[in-house]
């Protein structure tokens, strides 16, 4: 592969920045240049906002029928099925997930974009009854300019979940990717024109979050922000959001318990552990980092965990053997390792990981091995921190009552797993666990139809499913006196 060069895409136009500057692209398998991006600014904010109103507003969209705008979606996921292979392999080569996982993410892309094309034209409001010769309706119409900010571990997912929901309901949009990752959101945009958008419906604006982020989310002609990212980073997010009351959707962090229970089904409770834990190397808000496991079960189930980590193979994503990847960046690498270090020093016992890996083709890189740990104490940064690493700690339990108030022993409730063949255990556990999501004998697992909300700090408001297409609309009352 060559190296690309990208500049922004606004009011179906490509732009370069108006500073000039540019921002390299890395590959974070050897930390090579796989690009060149725009360096935005807040004067392309203001481009892009135009850009957005002007379309919003325009016939071309805001007049257009709803079912050609859901045969627009359609269309878009007709593209991005068509250029299935060459996205997968920008989205693996820029976070450096395993080939096969960049698959399933594009998969999951074009079924979004796919869901969201039936429901445009299924957009409606109610009539009320209410008392004498009146008419009384709801309608349901557009916020307008939509602002979706997402971070680097699942780029276009995770930017086609506000943006497929927000153009179906008659919105338009400005996504801007994270910085490291901006690659997939950009060529989104190339296929949004290819399949038929009107110009400035979609606009994908590259730099940083304190500047073009900020910037989007303080622009009062900005009508909602989707923000996926940090919890710190969406506290900030709302702070700016609440000076112009402005709807606000977060999706923020996560510290999952995953409890398995003496009576559940082992091999397939092991295969959803590892794949919770080290999965896209356990950069994911969903990581089931926390393993509850109980006594009776729980030395063979580590032993069993101990092998099969040992043979996990490291390596670039796109080398088709390899079953995890390296870390975004040098410095996240070098946050992950501190978190492991500080776990040691506090005296948790490592089962395995640590530390690098040893082999000499993976020192440019930043790969951390798969890592677990037993029993680490409360105030260890691992046990605690969403560490966002391939680190899983794990703890033993005797009585039910236990594993869930450790479970719900965390400022996070994202999401947890549960393992066990009882029905009514299962479903008894699933209402005690305060989290927005619970996966029974699946993890991790979620669809295009179904929520994906955070309790507590890691978020606010819901995607994904009718939910977010309520989000992405304003209800307006119509009262008619007939007399
Ligand atoms: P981040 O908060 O650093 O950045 C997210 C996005 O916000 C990026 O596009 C970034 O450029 C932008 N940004 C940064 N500072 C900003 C500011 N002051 N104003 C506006 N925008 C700003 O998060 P990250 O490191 O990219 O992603 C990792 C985090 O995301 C983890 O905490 C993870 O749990 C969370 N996450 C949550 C979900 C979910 O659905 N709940 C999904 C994936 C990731």
């Amino acid at each position: 592969m060559g190296i690309w060069e990208y500049g922004m895409f606004i009011a179906g136009k490509w732009v370069q920045p108006t500073s000039g500057a540019t921002q390299e692209i890395l590959d974070p398998a050897t930390n090579g240049t796989v690009a060149h991006v725009a360096a935005g600014t807040r004067e392309d904010v203001q481009a892009a906002v135009e850009a957005a109103r002007v379309a919003f507003e325009s016939p071309d969209w805001g007049d257009l029928d709803p079912s050609k705008r859901g045969r627009l979606l359609w269309l878009l996921g007709q593209q991005i099925r068509d250029h299935f292979d060459e996205l997968a392999r920008i989205e693996s080569v820029n976070v450096g997930k395993p080939i096969r996982e960049a698959k399933g993410d594009i998969a999951y892309v074009y079924k979004l974009f796919e869901y969201y094309a039936g429901i445009a034209d299924k957009i409606q409001g109610d009539t009320i009854p209410v008392p004498g010769p009146r008419l009384d309706y709801t309608l349901r119409e557009p916020l307008g300019v939509t602002a979706h900010i997402a971070p680097w571990n699942y780029p276009l997912v995770l930017a086609s979940r506000g943006v497929a929901p927000a153009l179906a309901a008659g919105n338009t949009v400005i996504l801007k990717p994270a910085t490291l990752t901006p690659l997939t959101a950009l060529k989104l945009a190339e296929l949004a024109a290819s399949a038929g958008f009107p110009p400035g419906v979609l606009n994908v604006l590259t730099g940083s979050g304190r500047e073009v982020g900020e910037a989007l989310a303080r622009h009062p002609d900005v009508d909602s922000v989707t923000f996926t990212g940090s919890t710190d980073t969406g506290r900030q997010i709302l702070q700016v959001t609440s000076q112009r009351i402005a709807p606000v959707t977060l999706e923020l962090g996560g510290k999952n318990p995953q409890i398995v229970l003496p009576d559940a089904k082992i091999d397939k409770a092991l295969r959803g552990v590892l794949v919770g834990a080290y999965q896209n190397s356990g950069q994911m808000c969903w990581a089931g980092s926390r393993l509850i496991v109980h006594a009776d079960i729980a030395g063979g189930f580590l032993e069993k965990l101990q092998r099969h980590i040992g043979a996990m193979r490291l390596g670039p994503g796109l080398r088709e053997d390899v079953q995890m990847g390296p870390l975004i960046s040098k410095d996240h690498a070098a946050n992950v390792l501190a978190a492991i270090e500080d776990g040691i020093h506090r005296g948790s016992r490592i089962l395995a990981g640590g530390g690098r890996p040893k082999e000499p083709d993976l020192q440019e890189g930043n790969f951390v091995q798969p890592t677990l740990f037993s029993e680490p104490p409360a105030e260890s940064r691992v046990a605690k921190e969403e560490v966002f690493g391939p680190v899983l700690c794990s703890w033993e339990f005797e009585h039910v009552d236990d594993a869930i108030a450790r479970a719900n022993d965390t400022p996070y409730g994202l999401c947890a797993g549960l393992w066990t063949q009882d029905v009514g255990q299962a479903h008894s556990i699933a209402r005690r666990l305060k989290v927005g999501m619970v996966s029974i004998n699946e993890f991790p697992v979620t669809f295009p139809q179904t929520p994906f909300l955070g309790w507590k700090e890691s978020g606010l408001g819901q995607e994904q499913g009718l939910e977010a297409v309520r989000f992405y609309t304003r209800v307006k009352n119509v009262n008619v006196y007939l007399d």
